[in-house]
């Protein structure tokens, strides 16, 4: 066979297999997209774990009827301009590859109506064919629906779960992604039920109830009470955040979130050092809880090293590991001494 380019539908097809294993990955992608377009709240409304559709509404700026097409293309982003930015990144995204990789696994829809324009527009994309933009009614902000994931696509689908797994994860994604920003209203329903609603701090209630509310929905009632409050700073790093004392410990590794810069990160040195820091006080075989957030200067650590962007490269890994390692230490070291009780502020 001689070499022939592939056309463009099938190599996004291609890119979506990295970016879109299942309907808690299309979340992902579009609540990190609202996040970025600076929304203050998000709705993710969901139908049969997100198989038959996903529908997120934000409040964010919004995209222009001339970036509409832009948006949908491969490799297109407004978040970068150039490899320098990618080092002083803040931003979620900047690959420029979600939406045109779930459009081309999915019939697919975008309305949006950008803060500076009088109207809205829609486009839309079966299996990335493209009809629009065309006028539309929306307020200021943007809605993407996405139906019949995989539905061109049958050996992906045929790895998709039951509509229960499926809706799971997708409840774990938002609870995760809730607990990384306090400020914004995360709202969730599923089969027409609305089954998280986690009120943000910009709507002027007080924020650390609203915090501490949101982490005991999240963690367990009482995980606030059995945590110690945290905050440590070494040069151009911090941390702070909740962790849980070495008693209130888990049979599961299911009350660990870690954020660097306010993305959700799975990372084994950060996992390691969090794990050492417990071992002389926790049983072996069980897992300690903590909610912690690492601040880190943007050029010290890489996180284009997967397109998930779940793990993370720092330029001094040990600078990281002592550190981490040593501010929980020290925080758990109160406790065996019986000085702190849950000191929370
Ligand atoms: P990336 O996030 O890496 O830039 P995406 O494919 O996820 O790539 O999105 C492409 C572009 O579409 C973004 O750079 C952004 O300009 C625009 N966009 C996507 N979703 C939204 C949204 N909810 N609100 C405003 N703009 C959006
Ligand atoms: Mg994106």
């Amino acid at each position: 066979m001689s070499i022939r380019k592939l056309p463009n539908q099938l190599i996004d097809q291609i890119a979506a297999g990295e970016v879109v294993e299942r309907p808690a990955s299309v979340v992902k992608e579009l609540v990190e997209n609202a996040l970025d377009a600076g929304a203050t709240v998000i709705d993710i409304d969901v139908q049969t774990g997100g198989k038959k559709r996903i529908k997120i509404t934000d409040n964010g700026q919004g995209i222009t009827q001339q970036d509409l097409s832009m948006a949908l293309q491969r490799h297109a982003t407004s978040k970068i301009q150039s490899l320098d930015d990618l080092e002083s990144l803040l931003s979620m995204g900047f690959r420029g590859e979600a939406l045109p990789s779930i459009a081309s696994v999915s019939r697919f829809e975008l309305i949006s109506r950008h803060q500076d324009a009088e109207m809205a527009y829609q486009i839309n994309a079966h299996g990335g064919e493209i009809e629009g933009p065309m006028p539309a009614a929306h307020p200021i902000g943007t809605t993407i629906i996405v139906s019949d994931l995989f539905f061109n696509t049958p050996a992906r689908r045929r790895f998709m779960k039951t509509d229960q797994t499926e809706y799971l994860r997708i409840d774990e994604l938002i609870k995760r992604v809730s607990l990384s920003r306090f400020d914004v209203t995360f709202r969730l329903s599923h089969n027409g039920k609305m089954i998280r609603n986690a009120q943000g701090c910009h709507s002027g209630g007080d924020s650390d109830i609203l915090k501490h509310q949101r982490i005991n929905q999240l963690c367990g009632k009482d995980f606030i009470e059995n945590a110690i409050y945290m905050e440590q700073e070494r040069g151009k790093l911090k941390m702070s955040g909740w962790v849980a004392k070495p008693s209130w410990n888990r049979a599961q590794p299911d009350r660990q979130f870690f954020y660097i810069n306010n993305r959700m990160i799975k990372d084994k040195l950060v996992g390691h050092a969090i794990r050492q820091a417990y071992q002389d006080v926790l049983f072996h075989g069980r897992f300690p809880a903590f909610v912690l957030y690492l601040d880190i200067d943007p050029e010290l650590v890489d996180v284009n090293v997967h397109p998930t962007k779940h793990e993370v490269r720092f330029r001094d890994s040990k600078l990281v590991h002592d550190f981490i390692f040593g501010s929980i230490h020290q925080s758990l070291a109160h406790t065996r001494v019986g000085e702190m009780s849950a000191t929370v502020t």
